[in-house]
Protein backbone atom coordinates (compact mmCIF):
# COMPACT_ATOMS: atom_id res chain seq x y z
CA UNK A 1 0.00 0.00 0.00
CA UNK A 2 2.89 2.61 0.92
CA UNK A 3 4.53 1.67 -2.45
CA UNK A 4 0.73 2.51 -4.06
CA UNK A 5 -0.48 -0.84 -4.71
CA UNK A 6 -4.19 -1.33 -3.99
CA UNK A 7 -4.91 -4.17 -1.57
CA UNK A 8 -7.56 -6.56 -0.48
CA UNK A 9 -7.48 -8.58 2.63
CA UNK A 10 -9.75 -11.42 2.75
CA UNK A 11 -9.68 -13.21 6.58
CA UNK A 12 -12.42 -15.09 8.09
CA UNK A 13 -10.73 -14.54 11.49
CA UNK A 14 -10.42 -17.57 12.49
CA UNK A 15 -6.69 -17.02 13.71
CA UNK A 16 -6.56 -13.59 12.47
CA UNK A 17 -7.53 -10.46 14.59
CA UNK A 18 -9.32 -7.24 13.56
CA UNK A 19 -6.67 -5.28 15.95
CA UNK A 20 -3.75 -6.61 13.42
CA UNK A 21 -4.70 -4.71 10.42
CA UNK A 22 -7.25 -1.74 12.17
CA UNK A 23 -4.24 0.82 11.90
CA UNK A 24 -4.90 0.78 8.00
CA UNK A 25 -8.74 1.03 8.14
CA UNK A 26 -9.70 3.89 6.01
CA UNK A 27 -6.55 4.07 3.90
CA UNK A 28 -7.58 4.97 0.43
CA UNK A 29 -5.67 1.70 -1.22
CA UNK A 30 -6.56 -0.64 1.52
CA UNK A 31 -10.06 -2.35 1.70
CA UNK A 32 -11.06 -5.58 3.93
CA UNK A 33 -13.17 -8.38 3.20
CA UNK A 34 -14.82 -10.73 6.38
CA UNK A 35 -14.66 -13.95 4.08
CA UNK A 36 -13.57 -17.33 3.83
CA UNK A 37 -11.92 -18.49 0.52
CA UNK A 38 -13.54 -22.27 0.83
CA UNK A 39 -16.28 -20.21 -0.43
CA UNK A 40 -15.77 -18.79 -4.29
CA UNK A 41 -14.56 -15.13 -4.03
CA UNK A 42 -14.70 -12.67 -6.95
CA UNK A 43 -12.69 -9.70 -7.35
CA UNK A 44 -10.18 -8.16 -10.52
CA UNK A 45 -6.38 -8.48 -9.12
CA UNK A 46 -3.18 -8.62 -10.40
CA UNK A 47 -1.54 -10.62 -7.50
CA UNK A 48 -2.73 -12.99 -5.14
CA UNK A 49 -0.60 -14.06 -1.69
CA UNK A 50 -2.62 -16.80 -0.79
CA UNK A 51 -1.70 -17.41 3.21
CA UNK A 52 -4.76 -18.64 4.69
CA UNK A 53 -4.66 -21.43 7.28
CA UNK A 54 -4.23 -21.72 10.65
CA UNK A 55 -0.53 -22.67 11.19
CA UNK A 56 0.17 -23.26 14.76
CA UNK A 57 0.12 -26.62 15.76
CA UNK A 58 -3.06 -26.52 18.22
CA UNK A 59 -4.89 -23.84 15.92
CA UNK A 60 -4.71 -26.72 13.25
CA UNK A 61 -5.48 -30.02 15.28
CA UNK A 62 -8.50 -28.24 17.34
CA UNK A 63 -9.89 -28.35 13.57
CA UNK A 64 -8.24 -30.50 11.26
CA UNK A 65 -10.98 -30.72 8.79
CA UNK A 66 -11.15 -26.93 8.57
CA UNK A 67 -7.17 -26.73 7.74
CA UNK A 68 -7.57 -28.94 4.54
CA UNK A 69 -10.53 -27.46 3.43
CA UNK A 70 -8.54 -24.03 3.79
CA UNK A 71 -5.51 -26.14 1.66
CA UNK A 72 -7.25 -27.70 -0.59
CA UNK A 73 -10.61 -26.42 -1.76
CA UNK A 74 -9.68 -22.86 -0.97
CA UNK A 75 -6.40 -23.25 -2.75
CA UNK A 76 -8.42 -24.83 -5.53
CA UNK A 77 -10.46 -21.14 -5.40
CA UNK A 78 -7.41 -19.14 -5.14
CA UNK A 79 -6.21 -20.53 -8.19
CA UNK A 80 -9.26 -20.39 -9.96
CA UNK A 81 -9.35 -16.50 -9.31
CA UNK A 82 -5.91 -16.50 -10.54
CA UNK A 83 -6.55 -18.41 -13.74
CA UNK A 84 -9.43 -15.90 -14.18
CA UNK A 85 -7.87 -12.96 -13.61
CA UNK A 86 -4.26 -13.68 -15.18
CA UNK A 87 -3.15 -12.57 -11.63
CA UNK A 88 0.19 -13.99 -10.34
CA UNK A 89 -0.42 -16.35 -7.00
CA UNK A 90 1.85 -16.74 -4.53
CA UNK A 91 0.96 -19.87 -2.31
CA UNK A 92 2.45 -19.65 1.19
CA UNK A 93 3.28 -23.35 1.83
CA UNK A 94 5.75 -24.40 5.29
CA UNK A 95 9.09 -26.50 6.52
CA UNK A 96 5.96 -28.80 7.20
CA UNK A 97 6.09 -30.41 3.74
CA UNK A 98 9.61 -32.00 4.87
CA UNK A 99 8.06 -33.40 7.92
CA UNK A 100 10.42 -35.20 10.52
CA UNK A 101 13.05 -34.86 8.14
CA UNK A 102 15.91 -37.49 7.62
CA UNK A 103 18.04 -34.67 5.39
CA UNK A 104 19.73 -31.66 7.43
CA UNK A 105 19.24 -29.02 6.73
CA UNK A 106 16.15 -28.85 4.33
CA UNK A 107 16.91 -28.34 0.68
CA UNK A 108 14.00 -28.16 -1.72
CA UNK A 109 15.38 -31.17 -3.53
CA UNK A 110 14.13 -33.16 -0.62
CA UNK A 111 10.93 -34.53 -0.71
CA UNK A 112 9.92 -35.26 2.89
CA UNK A 113 9.36 -37.83 5.62
CA UNK A 114 5.66 -37.45 6.71
CA UNK A 115 3.22 -39.33 8.47
CA UNK A 116 0.33 -39.13 6.21
CA UNK A 117 -2.54 -39.95 9.23
CA UNK A 118 -0.57 -38.15 12.27
CA UNK A 119 -2.34 -34.91 13.90
CA UNK A 120 0.13 -33.15 12.05
CA UNK A 121 -0.78 -35.00 8.86
CA UNK A 122 -4.07 -32.38 8.26
CA UNK A 123 -1.40 -29.28 8.00
CA UNK A 124 1.80 -31.21 6.50
CA UNK A 125 -0.60 -33.25 4.05
CA UNK A 126 -3.04 -30.30 3.10
CA UNK A 127 0.11 -27.89 2.24
CA UNK A 128 1.58 -30.59 0.04
CA UNK A 129 -1.67 -31.01 -1.62
CA UNK A 130 -1.51 -27.49 -1.88
CA UNK A 131 1.81 -27.22 -4.14
CA UNK A 132 0.75 -30.05 -6.44
CA UNK A 133 -2.74 -28.06 -7.30
CA UNK A 134 -0.32 -25.01 -7.83
CA UNK A 135 1.92 -27.25 -10.49
CA UNK A 136 -1.22 -28.83 -11.91
CA UNK A 137 -2.56 -25.24 -12.56
CA UNK A 138 0.49 -23.66 -13.77
CA UNK A 139 1.37 -27.12 -15.95
CA UNK A 140 -2.60 -27.24 -17.66
CA UNK A 141 -3.98 -23.35 -17.96
CA UNK A 142 -0.79 -21.63 -17.67
CA UNK A 143 -1.20 -19.88 -14.45
CA UNK A 144 1.73 -18.13 -13.17
CA UNK A 145 2.47 -19.49 -9.69
CA UNK A 146 5.19 -18.58 -6.97
CA UNK A 147 5.75 -21.42 -3.92
CA UNK A 148 7.97 -20.45 -1.00
CA UNK A 149 8.36 -22.78 2.49
CA UNK A 150 8.33 -20.52 5.30
CA UNK A 151 10.34 -21.96 8.22
CA UNK A 152 9.35 -21.00 11.98
CA UNK A 153 8.42 -17.34 12.08
CA UNK A 154 8.02 -14.82 14.83
CA UNK A 155 7.68 -11.39 15.59
CA UNK A 156 4.74 -8.77 17.13
CA UNK A 157 1.19 -9.02 16.68
CA UNK A 158 1.53 -12.97 17.30
CA UNK A 159 -1.44 -13.87 18.86
CA UNK A 160 -1.17 -14.39 22.57
CA UNK A 161 -2.69 -17.50 22.32
CA UNK A 162 -0.98 -18.70 19.21
CA UNK A 163 0.57 -22.22 21.35
CA UNK A 164 3.59 -21.67 19.37
CA UNK A 165 7.01 -21.93 21.03
CA UNK A 166 7.95 -18.42 21.17
CA UNK A 167 4.61 -16.64 22.19
CA UNK A 168 4.60 -19.39 24.64
CA UNK A 169 7.86 -18.52 26.44
CA UNK A 170 7.70 -14.97 26.10
CA UNK A 171 4.66 -14.86 28.17
CA UNK A 172 5.65 -17.34 30.56
CA UNK A 173 8.63 -15.51 31.22
CA UNK A 174 6.50 -12.07 31.49
CA UNK A 175 4.47 -13.75 33.78
CA UNK A 176 7.18 -15.46 36.03
CA UNK A 177 5.49 -18.87 35.28
CA UNK A 178 7.25 -21.89 34.12
CA UNK A 179 8.80 -22.58 30.75
CA UNK A 180 7.11 -25.06 29.37
CA UNK A 181 9.29 -27.52 27.69
CA UNK A 182 7.52 -30.62 25.19
CA UNK A 183 9.83 -33.34 25.70
CA UNK A 184 13.04 -33.37 26.16
CA UNK A 185 14.02 -30.01 24.80
CA UNK A 186 16.93 -31.17 22.56
CA UNK A 187 14.81 -30.76 19.42
CA UNK A 188 15.80 -27.87 17.32
CA UNK A 189 14.50 -24.91 15.57
CA UNK A 190 15.86 -22.06 13.42
CA UNK A 191 13.67 -18.47 13.90
CA UNK A 192 13.35 -16.15 11.41
CA UNK A 193 11.92 -12.39 12.11
CA UNK A 194 8.44 -11.52 10.54
CA UNK A 195 9.83 -8.57 8.22
CA UNK A 196 12.54 -10.89 7.00
CA UNK A 197 9.68 -13.10 5.52
CA UNK A 198 7.82 -10.57 4.54
CA UNK A 199 11.32 -9.13 2.53
CA UNK A 200 11.46 -12.66 1.02
CA UNK A 201 7.81 -13.12 -0.09
CA UNK A 202 7.73 -9.84 -1.97
CA UNK A 203 11.37 -10.70 -3.97
CA UNK A 204 9.58 -14.28 -4.42
CA UNK A 205 6.48 -12.80 -6.16
CA UNK A 206 8.33 -10.68 -8.39
CA UNK A 207 11.01 -12.74 -9.39
CA UNK A 208 11.39 -15.05 -12.24
CA UNK A 209 11.61 -17.94 -10.58
CA UNK A 210 8.50 -20.77 -10.37
CA UNK A 211 9.32 -23.23 -8.54
CA UNK A 212 9.42 -23.58 -4.19
CA UNK A 213 11.96 -21.40 -2.41
CA UNK A 214 12.71 -22.36 1.49
CA UNK A 215 12.28 -18.64 3.06
CA UNK A 216 13.44 -19.01 6.56
CA UNK A 217 16.66 -18.27 9.54
CA UNK A 218 19.48 -20.76 9.38
CA UNK A 219 19.98 -20.12 12.86
CA UNK A 220 19.45 -23.32 14.70
CA UNK A 221 18.91 -23.74 18.57
CA UNK A 222 17.36 -26.81 20.50
CA UNK A 223 14.49 -25.50 22.34
CA UNK A 224 16.14 -25.78 25.55
CA UNK A 225 18.14 -23.12 24.63
CA UNK A 226 15.71 -20.93 23.17
CA UNK A 227 14.27 -21.09 26.45
CA UNK A 228 17.09 -19.92 28.61
CA UNK A 229 18.04 -17.16 25.79
CA UNK A 230 14.19 -15.64 26.50
CA UNK A 231 14.18 -16.49 29.89
CA UNK A 232 17.46 -14.53 30.35
CA UNK A 233 16.18 -11.70 28.02
CA UNK A 234 13.23 -11.20 30.09
CA UNK A 235 14.79 -11.13 32.98
CA UNK A 236 15.61 -14.64 34.19
CA UNK A 237 12.83 -15.71 36.91
CA UNK A 238 11.12 -18.52 35.77
CA UNK A 239 12.12 -22.19 35.79
CA UNK A 240 12.04 -24.91 33.32
CA UNK A 241 9.06 -27.00 33.45
CA UNK A 242 9.17 -30.37 31.15
CA UNK A 243 5.85 -31.59 29.56
CA UNK A 244 5.46 -34.82 27.54
CA UNK A 245 6.43 -35.11 24.28
CA UNK A 246 4.11 -34.33 21.46
CA UNK A 247 3.33 -36.81 18.66
CA UNK A 248 5.32 -36.79 15.33
CA UNK A 249 7.25 -33.74 16.58
CA UNK A 250 9.79 -32.62 14.12
CA UNK A 251 13.43 -33.27 15.78
CA UNK A 252 15.59 -31.04 13.88
CA UNK A 253 14.59 -28.14 11.08
CA UNK A 254 16.52 -25.73 9.42
CA UNK A 255 16.53 -24.24 6.12
CA UNK A 256 19.21 -24.55 3.52
CA UNK A 257 18.68 -20.87 1.97
CA UNK A 258 21.31 -21.29 -0.85
CA UNK A 259 18.52 -21.00 -3.39
CA UNK A 260 16.82 -18.17 -2.10
CA UNK A 261 20.45 -16.48 -1.92
CA UNK A 262 20.93 -17.10 -5.48
CA UNK A 263 17.42 -16.87 -7.13
CA UNK A 264 16.26 -13.99 -4.92
CA UNK A 265 19.48 -12.19 -3.58
CA UNK A 266 17.29 -12.76 0.20
CA UNK A 267 19.34 -13.55 3.29
CA UNK A 268 17.12 -13.09 6.83
CA UNK A 269 19.10 -9.61 8.47
CA UNK A 270 17.17 -9.44 11.60
CA UNK A 271 19.40 -10.91 14.26
CA UNK A 272 17.50 -13.68 17.06
CA UNK A 273 18.21 -11.15 19.53
CA UNK A 274 17.01 -8.00 18.16
CA UNK A 275 14.13 -9.36 16.93
CA UNK A 276 13.65 -11.26 19.82
CA UNK A 277 13.28 -7.71 22.02
CA UNK A 278 10.69 -6.27 19.71
CA UNK A 279 8.67 -9.41 20.28
CA UNK A 280 9.23 -9.08 24.12
CA UNK A 281 8.34 -5.42 23.94
CA UNK A 282 5.19 -6.30 22.34
CA UNK A 283 3.91 -8.85 24.56
CA UNK A 284 4.90 -7.00 27.14
CA UNK A 285 2.11 -4.41 25.95
CA UNK A 286 -0.42 -6.79 24.88
CA UNK A 287 -0.39 -7.72 28.66
CA UNK A 288 -1.00 -4.64 29.93
CA UNK A 289 -3.82 -3.73 27.19
CA UNK A 290 -7.13 -3.23 28.40
CA UNK A 291 -10.33 -3.96 26.65
CA UNK A 292 -11.11 -0.52 25.20
CA UNK A 293 -7.72 0.45 24.91
CA UNK A 294 -6.16 3.15 22.22
CA UNK A 295 -5.91 1.80 18.57
CA UNK A 296 -3.07 0.00 17.44
CA UNK A 297 -1.08 2.24 15.59
CA UNK A 298 2.17 1.79 14.69
CA UNK A 299 5.10 3.86 15.82
CA UNK A 300 6.51 5.89 12.87
CA UNK A 301 9.90 4.35 13.12
CA UNK A 302 8.33 0.65 12.89
CA UNK A 303 9.10 0.48 9.23
CA UNK A 304 12.01 2.01 8.70
CA UNK A 305 13.83 0.35 12.12
CA UNK A 306 14.65 -2.74 11.15
N1 LIG B 1 -13.26 -19.33 -8.53
C1 LIG B 1 -13.31 -18.26 -7.66
N2 LIG B 1 -13.13 -17.00 -8.18
C2 LIG B 1 -12.90 -16.77 -9.49
C3 LIG B 1 -12.84 -17.88 -10.36
C4 LIG B 1 -13.02 -19.15 -9.85
O1 LIG B 1 -13.52 -18.40 -6.46
O2 LIG B 1 -12.75 -15.59 -9.86
C5 LIG B 1 -13.46 -20.68 -8.00
C6 LIG B 1 -14.60 -21.38 -8.62
O3 LIG B 1 -15.66 -21.43 -7.68
C7 LIG B 1 -14.10 -22.75 -8.95
C8 LIG B 1 -12.64 -22.76 -8.50
O4 LIG B 1 -12.30 -21.41 -8.29
O5 LIG B 1 -14.77 -23.73 -8.20
C9 LIG B 1 -11.72 -23.34 -9.50
O6 LIG B 1 -11.78 -22.62 -10.70
P1 LIG B 1 -11.57 -23.34 -12.10
O7 LIG B 1 -11.72 -22.30 -13.16
O8 LIG B 1 -10.33 -24.12 -12.07
O9 LIG B 1 -12.75 -24.40 -12.06
P2 LIG B 1 -14.05 -24.62 -12.89
O10 LIG B 1 -14.81 -23.34 -12.80
O11 LIG B 1 -13.56 -24.96 -14.24
O12 LIG B 1 -14.70 -25.75 -12.16
N1 LIG C 1 7.41 -26.37 22.12
C1 LIG C 1 7.72 -26.43 23.47
N2 LIG C 1 6.93 -25.73 24.35
C2 LIG C 1 5.88 -24.96 23.96
C3 LIG C 1 5.55 -24.90 22.58
C4 LIG C 1 6.34 -25.63 21.70
O1 LIG C 1 8.69 -27.10 23.87
O2 LIG C 1 5.22 -24.35 24.83
C5 LIG C 1 8.28 -27.08 21.17
C6 LIG C 1 7.55 -28.02 20.22
O3 LIG C 1 7.41 -29.31 20.79
C7 LIG C 1 8.46 -28.01 19.01
C8 LIG C 1 9.07 -26.61 19.02
O4 LIG C 1 8.89 -26.11 20.34
O5 LIG C 1 9.52 -28.95 19.14
C9 LIG C 1 8.40 -25.66 18.05
O6 LIG C 1 7.02 -25.75 18.23
P1 LIG C 1 5.98 -24.76 17.55
O7 LIG C 1 4.62 -25.22 17.97
O8 LIG C 1 6.37 -23.36 17.82
O9 LIG C 1 6.16 -24.95 15.98
P2 LIG C 1 6.42 -26.20 15.01
O10 LIG C 1 7.75 -25.91 14.44
O11 LIG C 1 6.42 -27.48 15.81
O12 LIG C 1 5.31 -26.13 14.03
Amino acid sequence: MMDGHEVFVVDNYFTGRKRNIEQWLGHENFEMLHQDIVNPLYLEVDQIYHLASPASPPHYMYNPVKTIKTNTVGTINMLGLAKRTKARILIASTSEVYGDPEVHPQPETYWGHVNPIGPRACYDEGKRVAETLAYAYAKQSNVSVRVARIFNTYGPRMHANDGRVVSNFVIQALEDKPLTIYGSGDQTRSFQYVSDLVNGLVLLMNSNYSLPVNIGNPDEHSIITFANIINDMVGGGSSIEHLPAVEDDPQRRRPDISLAKRVLDWEPTVPLKKGLAKTVDYFRKELQRTKHSDRNLPEIHEYSSL
